[in-house]
């Protein structure tokens, strides 16, 4: 099949095309990231998982309809059982000329033994978030993690050839005031650094407004060292970025609280249970898995992503206050996939 040309494209109610799949390959994750997740999590039965088959079927329809980006995440996309068939088949539509590019975002826990496989199926570009590089900061706040482990996963990453970009949540009192360094450590090794700011997604042991930190109180900070200038730069994500004079490299700021970013929203995110989110900030979603399960062909499959599509909402009202006590979306992040 050719899928240079998309059969149908799809655009929103309020005109956005929508050319990013994000899909949450996995619930699960080796790390427990207090912000994130509680401790005792309880994840999905696995045989409520799609199968990678499967997941592959639903990314090839959603690609036959336009979309040129598709991001694995989770929960942590490499724990995922024999996750790098599913790169293996979906480089096809990189090969293809179909997509434009594959990648994922990913803890990097695992990358050191998946690093060449994946610049082999065609990634080209990753997200791997780190909050601090103090080992003993590090374990607190993955609860489970090993920062050396992820040391050598970002080396090995470079080692194969991919761009890697570091991924930060910005916290009050544990890591705001480590940025600059955390900076300078990236930008030293040629990689962005985007900083995002904590969502109310998911009940977590720990109270948000403690952790809330808004990028623009950061940013002023970074300011009074760096000179940040403002520049056009996109990667097809919701990040604004400045370039730093004194490092020559570059920040973006993910700000869902401060400055929503939802009139240039191109995404929609796929769980691993086949759920279809068209916003990462609201409840309505829709099921994929029923018309995938039903039928051989793709057709119910493409209609059931029109109807939704047909519905993305404009945008997400996340709130962290005092008097909001519940998350504005009750599910993880790991759920829907960051
Ligand atoms: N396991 C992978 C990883 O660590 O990158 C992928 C999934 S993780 C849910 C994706 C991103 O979401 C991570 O950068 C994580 O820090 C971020 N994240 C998780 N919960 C968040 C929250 N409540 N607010 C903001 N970012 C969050």
């Amino acid at each position: 099949m050719d899928f240079a040309t998309p059969i149908t494209s799809m655009t929103d109610p309020f005109g956005r095309d929508i050319t990013y799949l994000r899909v949450s390959v996995t619930d699960r994750c080796d790390f427990r990231c207090t912000y994130c997740m509680a401790e005792n999590m309880v994840f999905l039965p696995k045989k409520d998982l799609l199968t990678l088959e499967e997941l592959d079927r639903l990314c090839s329809v959603f690609i036959e309809k336009g979309v040129r980006k598709l991001r694995l995440t989770g929960g942590e996309p490499l724990v995922r059982k024999n996750v790098m068939h599913l790169f293996r088949q979906l480089s096809r539509h990189l090969t293809s000329g179909a997509l434009d590019e594959l990648t994922l975002t990913t803890n990097g826990s695992q990358l050191a033994r998946y690093a060449t496989e994946l610049a082999d199926c065609g990634v080209r570009r990753i997200n791997i978030s780190l909050d601090t590089l103090d080992p003993d900061k590090f374990h607190a706040i993955t609860r489970w993690g090993n920062l050396s482990r992820v040391l050598e996963g970002i080396d090995a990453a470079m080692a194969a050839g991919l761009k890697v970009k570091l991924n930060a949540v910005a916290l009050k009192g544990f890591n705001d005031a480590e940025i600059p360094d955390l900076m300078r450590w990236a930008h030293g090794r040629g990689m962005d650094l985007t900083l995002i700011e904590t969502m109310p997604m998911g009940e977590i042991d720990a109270d948000r407004t403690d952790q809330y930190l808004p990028l623009s109180l950061l940013r002023a900070d970074l300011e009074r060292q760096f000179t940040l200038t403002d520049i056009p730069f996109r990667t097809g994500g919701p990040a604004r970025y400045v370039d730093v004079a004194e490092t020559g490299g570059r920040v973006g700021f993910i700000t869902p609280m401060t400055h929503n970013f939802c009139e240039s929203c191109n995404r929609v995110r796929l769980t691993c249970t086949g759920t279809l989110f068209m916003c990462l900030g609201q409840e309505d979603a829709a099921d994929l898995r029923a018309p995938l399960r039903r039928s051989e062909g793709n057709e119910l499959i493409s209609q059931a992503i029109d109807e939704a599509i047909g519905r993305k909402p404009k945008g997400h009202d996340f709130v962290i206050d005092r008097r909001t006590k519940r998350p504005a979306v009750s599910r993880h992040m790991s759920v829907t996939g960051g």
